[in-house]
């Protein structure tokens, strides 16, 4: 009985109640290595924590070597099906939103066919002269052959 003063809880410690903690994590190869290695040296000092720890390690090999069973039995849990009225209004839905992309894809390449709008220059940019491009120097005129003479073959 709980109060009863012959009765005692098992109190483990603190360092028992980590220990176990890391015997769960190694047990799913979480465990840090620090952790493994305290673990491995209370495991060495405390004989409880370590029958724990076989009994917990032979318990986990049996349930991992168990094939998985299927249960053979209707539990009867159903899941819920949609009804066919709210597939319908969910379809339509759907239909809603493409219809709705489609003519907003539309929209966009048919104005886009048209041509933006007259596009406003603003006055300091309309008023700038067009940039000056520099006349080309003017080169001496070819040398003419003299009657007679052979053309000079351009190099
Ligand atoms: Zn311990």
């Amino acid at each position: 009985m709980i109060g009863d003063p012959r009765y005692r809880e098992p109190v483990r410690s603190l360092r028992c109640e980590r220990a176990r903690e890391w015997l769960s994590l190694r047990l799913d190869d979480e465990i840090s290595e620090i952790e493994r290695l305290l673990l491995r040296r209370h495991l060495g000092r405390c004989t409880e924590c370590t029958a724990f720890a076989e009994s917990v390690q032979a318990v986990t090999d049996v349930l991992r070597e168990a094939d998985q069973q299927v249960p053979q039995c209707d539990f009867g849990i159903e899941t819920p099906t949609p009804s066919r009225a709210w597939l319908r209004l969910r379809l339509g839905f759907a239909l809603v939103v493409v219809a709705a992309g489609f003519g907003a894809l539309a929209g966009f390449l048919t104005s886009g066919a048209e041509g933006p709008g007259p596009v406003e220059i603003p006055p300091q940019i309309a008023v700038l002269p067009p940039p000056a491009i520099p006349e080309e120097p003017e080169l001496p005129e070819p040398p003419v052959p003299e009657p007679g003479e052979e053309p000079i073959a351009p190099v």
